[in-house]
């Protein structure tokens, strides 16, 4: 847990999931330490072909980031029962194990594209529940 880098925290709209990400990252020392990227379904959102229109205001965003606070990572929080990863999964049944494919994709994606456009920057994926289970992925 070092205190000594700042980072951008991409994390979903749901407001249930507000004070649950804002606590864990206050928990973890990061208050005032970094910048914040909300959008529908957080890796979701900037990923999927669905919302192709979002990503590259994402990376325009994580860009100006590095260059305006020196980022050095970027903090992916995804959550359980998310709308966008419903809307993804159309019809087939939204239990636990599609939702978790919709995840791991998105997260696979954004490591892949983040590896391409920023090389230095550290990655961390985080999948948290509304229970507040944290679930760690690289
Ligand atoms: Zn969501």
């Amino acid at each position: 847990m070092s205190k000594k880098y700042k980072a951008m925290v991409l994390s979903c709209i749901d407001p249930r999931f507000q004070p649950i990400v804002f606590n864990y990252l206050k928990k973890r020392n990061l208050n005032g330490k970094y910048s914040s990227f909300t959008i529908a379904g957080s890796a979701i959102g900037v990923t999927a072909t669905k919302f192709k229109k979002w990503h590259e205001t994402f990376w325009n965003n994580l860009e100006t980031s590095i260059n305006l606070h020196k980022i050095t990572k970027l903090i992916v929080i995804n959550h359980r029962d998310c709308g966008v990863a419903k809307i993804l999964n159309r019809k087939k049944k939204f239990n636990e194990q599609n939702e978790s494919l919709i995840h791991k994709k998105s997260f696979n994606q954004i490591k892949k594209t983040l590896k391409k456009r920023h090389k230095k920057l550290k990655i961390e994926m985080i999948l948290i529940s509304l229970n507040k289970e944290i679930k760690k992925f690289n």
